[in-house]
């Protein structure tokens, strides 16, 4: 199955809690596009709201009427990105004063009334509990959600299906990003509801996996370092040989994420030699 699967569901209920609707932005970046699910056996509450295509409210309704539900009760964001909140302005259009809430975190222009939501403060619904983990790495704001009732975790962008997560330079921090990774795995989720792809019913082992590539990662750019290549484009022609070579600006800021953390772990240093490439040594 591609990462961009257009035969991807638009909506489906994986279990008696969930339900989901997809956000119709397929793409490299968002896979089949951004799940949105419905959490709760009625007036459910809706975790993120996908970028805002034209075509989501239709398929929105078709769910909820299936359902026979009215209206969401309530919209909780995991993270800034507009693939997440970009549907907000759709939706309060069709549902008038339909509460927003996210962790405001380095926030600008965020929908108008959208409420403050911080770790641990629980958010109830109808047969379930929601549990915000700030989970910083891939955006700086980033909340998953824990659902008690079934062990299960959305995950948002921290861990995905069909791809990995990628860390912004500006905002995304990858000793943050690892140890978000560890702070889920200590809560025993037994399933995960991603932001992008299908459900993930092995859980722990998922983590593991996330945790490992990053592992992986970590060691070849130490190995290659060593082996006497100096700039992150001799380390991506080395690292990523078996990578079509237009995908390498993008393993680029992936090696650029792991030297950041490897410097504040005291590991390597950076030679700034602007405009070329900065030259890195192990210490
Ligand atoms: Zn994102």
């Amino acid at each position: 199955m591609s990462w961009i699967d257009p035969d991807f569901p638009k909506r489906a209920t994986p279990s008696d809690r969930v339900g989901r609707v997809l956000g119709l932005n397929p793409g490299m970046m968002t896979g089949p596009g951004t799940n949105t699910y419905l959490v709760g056996t009625r007036d459910p509450i809706l975790i993120d709201t996908g970028a805002g295509m034209a075509g989501y409210l239709g398929v929105f309704g078709e769910y909820l009427a299936e359902r026979g539900w009215r209206a969401p009760s309530r919209v909780i964001l995991t993270h800034r990105h507009v693939d997440h909140i970009g549907g907000v302005k759709d939706l309060r259009e069709r549902f008038p004063g339909l509460p927003v809430a996210k962790m405001i975190h380095k926030d600008e222009n965020l929908p108008e009334g959208t409420a403050d939501l911080r770790d641990g403060q629980v958010v109830r619904g109808e047969g379930v509990t929601l549990m915000p983990v700030h989970t910083p790495g891939h955006a700086s704001d980033h909340l998953c959600y824990f659902l008690e009732e079934e062990r299960a975790l959305f995950s948002g962008d921290l861990i995905l299906n069909g791809s990995t997560s990628v860390i912004p330079d500006e905002d995304g921090d990858l000793a943050d990003y690892m140890a978000s990774l560890r702070r889920v795995q200590a809560l025993r989720p037994q399933r995960i509801y991603p932001a992008h792809g299908a459900v993930i019913e092995d859980a722990a082992g998922k983590i593991q996996e996330y945790i490992d590539h990053r592992l992986d990662r970590e060691r070849q750019i130490l190995e290659t370092l060593g082996g006497g290549a100096r700039t992150i484009p001799d380390m991506v022609k080395i690292i990523y040989a078996d990578v079509p070579e237009k995908l390498h600006v993008m393993a680029g800021k992936s090696v650029h994420s792991h030297l950041k953390k490897l410097g504040k772990d005291g590991r390597v240093s950076e030679e700034k030699m602007s405009p070329a490439p900065s030259r890195w040594t192990l210490l």
